[in-house]
């Protein structure tokens, strides 16, 4: 049976509350003999501060660097607000996304019938809706040289961020994208400003080209990022799969999320380069949400988004599509059969603990798995 090994980066707030739901499964899975799961434990966050005075110590980076897959919870909160900037609770984060070259963030964008009315949108726009959002996460204008304020001889200051992409960082996340879409409905839609960035311009040619050589069984699209926005909330099931920069990623992204309803139940994962001996990549998975210090210690969080996160980590780092499809089926069928946590409950409708909805899930998958 293939074994895989599993960090667990709780962290902070309801992080340790979420990722409670999360190995129940592990060690259902497990136990079952579907999959042989090795987890350790680490600290992140303000968590690790509190035991450290460092956001992520090296012992756990070396941890993340040979694990096959790193689950994350969330870090930060009020506790740290007054922590030095380079030992916050989010430096940990940082640092993991750095140190591992996570390039390619996917975020899907899931609207489960049941919650379709909890959408800003009419039903039949989401109920369905099942896309996934493909950043570029470690370059563009949010990384770009020159970046700087300077004032000018007149007095006034003058602000420049620089967006700036190669021919391979493009490639590289168009890739994920064109493999991904193999692997769902086949269509890519490719996002940028060619009309007035020659980044775009670049951008458009190379994914053009790329498509052409390497992925012309994958229906491509293009389609200006402002539009993209449009139709995003015009026609959202129009799309599969979208590829796009790190700032329009950033933006498009969380117009997709707010799609499906609340915070707790979007999943994300970031992955890195393949390595060519072993094929693997390096993957982080973690809920899009923060740590919530409103709700943490009352039981209330959603553990959803988490779960979600870990039905990522089977299918994209380990390839267990049959119980990546498990858990989301279960997720699915909890909420039809009625099941809230506070954040989705309607007004008035009774709502469960997080450990009710995580042992929910697990009893869905069980039934599903006889
Ligand atoms: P947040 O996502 O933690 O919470 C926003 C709102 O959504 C809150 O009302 C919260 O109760 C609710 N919410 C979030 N997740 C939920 C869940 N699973 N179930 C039910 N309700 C949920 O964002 P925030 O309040 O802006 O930030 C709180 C802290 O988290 C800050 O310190 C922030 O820096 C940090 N943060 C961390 C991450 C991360 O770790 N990746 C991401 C965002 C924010």
């Amino acid at each position: 049976m293939a074994s895989y090994n599993l960090l667990l980066l709780p962290g902070d707030g309801i992080g340790p509350e979420v990722m409670a739901e999360v190995s129940k499964l592990v060690t259902w899975f497990t136990k079952q003999g579907i999959a042989r799961f090795e987890t350790e434990t680490d600290l992140v966050g303000g968590a690790s501060y509190d035991a450290t005075k460092q956001s992520i110590t090296d012992a756990a980076m070396g941890r993340a660097m040979a694990a096959d897959a790193v689950l994350f919870g969330a870090v930060g909160g009020p506790k740290w607000d007054a922590v030095a900037y380079d030992v916050r609770p989010e430096a940990g984060l940082l640092r993991l996304r750095k140190d591992l070259g996570l390039f390619a963030n996917l975020r899907p964008a899931i609207c489960y019938g049941a919650l379709a009315d909890a959408s800003s949108l009419k039903r039949e726009l989401v109920e369905g809706l099942d896309i996934v959002i493909v950043r570029e996460l470690t370059g563009g204008v949010y990384f770009g040289e020159p970046k700087e304020i300077v004032t000018l001889e007149n007095g006034e200051k003058r602000a420049v961020d620089t967006q700036v992409y190669t021919t391979h960082e493009i490639e590289r996340i168009a890739a994920v994208a064109f493999e991904l879409a193999r692997k769902r409905r086949n269509k890519v839609t490719s996002s940028e400003k060619r009309n007035v960035m020659k980044s775009g311009v670049l951008w458009n040619q190379v994914v053009t080209a790329q498509h052409k050589r390497d992925y012309a069984d994958v229906q491509l699209e293009h389609q200006l990022a402002d539009a993209l926005g449009m139709q995003l909330v015009r026609q959202p099931k129009q799309f599969d799969v979208i590829v796009t920069d790190n700032l329009f990623g950033d933006m498009l992204s969380d117009v997709a999320a707010m799609l499906t309803g609340s915070l707790g139940m979007l999943p994300s994962a970031s992955l890195g380069a393949e390595d060519p001996a072993t094929g693997k990549r390096k993957a982080l998975y973690e809920p899009v949400h923060g740590s919530a210090p409103d709700i943490a210690g009352k039981a209330l969080a959603n553990p959803i988004a988490m779960i979600g996160s870990f039905a990522m980590t089977l299918r994209y780092s380990f390839g267990l599509t049959d119980a990546a499809d498990m858990v989301e089926k279960a997720i699915s069928s909890v909420l039809d059969q009625g099941l809230r946590t506070k954040d989705i409950a309607s007004p008035g409708q009774n709502a469960v603990s997080t450990a009710e909805m995580g042992d929910a899930i697990l009893k869905g998958v069980q039934t599903l798995a006889r």
